[in-house]
């Protein structure tokens, strides 16, 4: 840490998150909601200086409270507003603000709960009603998603605030109850999203672009094999110019991999450049088992674009439904660039559609052999005056491999949209021997 013993930012207001619930401390559930809250605290210029994670124990609670409330301006706390035994933050707080009253009733939080089980046609249950009591001197916070409400209270300088653990509920009462009390935004963040290629070649390719002391900021992270650039706007309005022009010329430089801003995904590019065109396109998939039809499903709108998808695992269903030659399959084996070639082809007769992607290989983590061996992947693209397959070998386990087959079908189904240039793109993963 960099804020000295009192922990206070030098600028700007400083924040701690503090996340409670055994379930975190066990390793059975992952801390979403403290990644979320850093990132709201980032876009506001509130920085966060600390997290916290306790079990649900009272004295845990307390102490956590009454250390952190000590040295920073805003703690937000999430977890343990519950209706249970084990839900211990109304407590912790009444001891921590050093009160002496057993807590006590929020008529309008209990009317509301009231309302709430009314609504629905259920009887709340006596345990439910706990929920609505607050230490003296705390205001409770309404939750318009579920039936815990929340709490604010200072200790010291200390604002405190705590929220639901379902991270529905925290998310929508950090927006209503706590996000008017921080600051506008002061930083702006955008981020440019790429497939296909390292993550260590495209930062090389950013080269000086991400130094460190630049503004705006950029840097790369990778996860599920999309190689994102983060640009970070210090002190800028929303979205400046300086902004803009870096994204642009990421996007230039990342050409053809980058396909997105923001929330875009693969299928929602590959969607855009289909209706543009007014065409649509279909799936053949045997190892993905109509993972990419579920990822091109998951865009709102979809229907414009996509016809639909055999999954086609076995031979007989190759043949049946793809008319894949019998001869090529005995021939080729079905993991080969003939039968992908085949699949794709027979796939758009199928489903009458200009564009069609196969996809057939070996997701392992059995049935590799010497010359297939697991991660082996063709897909097979064919559209308008235009055919092409691509043999891959991907690393990792049979759910990162169906992973990045069905991302790459995708991929390479755009690539082919932009052109025969944008389809000669050479993907990490890919295998030309
Ligand atoms: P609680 O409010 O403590 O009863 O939490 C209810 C549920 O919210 C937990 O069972 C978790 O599924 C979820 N939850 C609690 N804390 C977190 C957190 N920090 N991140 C993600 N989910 C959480
Ligand atoms: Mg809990």
């Amino acid at each position: 840490m960099d804020c000295g013993s009192s922990g206070q930012a030098k600028n700007g207001l400083s924040a701690a998150i503090i996340s409670v619930g055994d379930e975190l401390m066990l390793g059975q559930t992952q801390d979403t909601n403290a990644k979320w809250l850093a990132s709201q605290f980032t876009l506001r210029g509130v920085v966060t200086r600390e997290f916290r994670t306790v079990h649900d124990d009272l004295v845990a609670i307390e102490s956590v409270l009454r250390e952190l409330s000590a040295r920073h301006d805003i703690l937000v706390m999430t977890g343990g507003l519950g209706p249970t035994e084990d839900d211990l933050t109304r407590e912790a707080l009444r001891r921590a603000m050093d009160v002496v009253e057993p807590l006590e009733v929020d008529a309008q939080a209990l009317a509301a709960l009231d309302r709430w089980f009314i609504d629905r046609g259920r009887p709340m249950s006596a345990n439910n009603a706990v929920q609505a009591l607050r230490p003296k001197g705390a205001r409770c916070l309404q939750n318009i998603v579920g039936t815990a409400p929340g709490l604010h209270a200072n200790i010291g300088r200390a604002q405190i605030w705590c929220l639901p653990g379902p991270p529905l509920e925290m998310e929508s009462m950090f927006e209503t109850e706590v996000a008017p009390h921080l600051p506008h935004a002061v930083m702006s963040t955008a981020a440019v999203h790429s497939f296909g290629y390292g993550e260590s070649f495209l930062a090389e390719i950013l080269g000086a672009r991400m130094a460190r002391q630049r503004n705006p900021l950029i840097g790369t992270t990778a996860s599920g094999s999309i190689v994102t650039a983060r640009i970070r706007g210090v002190d800028a309005q929303a979205h400046s110019a300086a902004m803009e022009s870096s994204i642009q010329e990421i996007e230039k430089l990342w050409a053809p991999y980058a396909f997105g801003r923001d929330q875009e995904t693969l299928a929602g590019a590959l969607g855009k450049l289909l209706v543009l065109r007014g065409e649509r396109v279909s799936l053949a998939e045997s190892c993905t088992g109509g993972l990419a039809a579920s990822m091109v499903t998951a865009e709102s709108g979809s229907s414009a674009w996509f016809a639909g998808g055999a999954v086609t695992y076995a031979n007989g269903a190759k043949i049946d439904l793809l008319q894949v030659p019998h001869e090529l399959l005995a021939a080729h084996g079905a993991v080969s660039a003939p039968v992908a070639r085949a699949m794709a082809r027979g796939c758009a007769a199928l489903l009458k559609t200009q564009w069609a992607a196969s996809i057939t290989g070996i997701a392992g983590p059995s049935g590799g052999t010497d010359a297939k061996p697991v991660g082996e992947v063709f897909i097979g693209i064919c559209g308008p005056r235009f055919e092409g397959v691509k043999k891959f070998r991907y690393p990792g386990d049979r759910a990162s491999i169906r992973d990045r087959a069905a991302k790459s079908a995708l991929a390479l189904l755009r690539f082919a949209l932009l052109g025969p240039e944008a389809f000669a793109s050479a993907m990490i993963w890919e295998w030309n021997k």
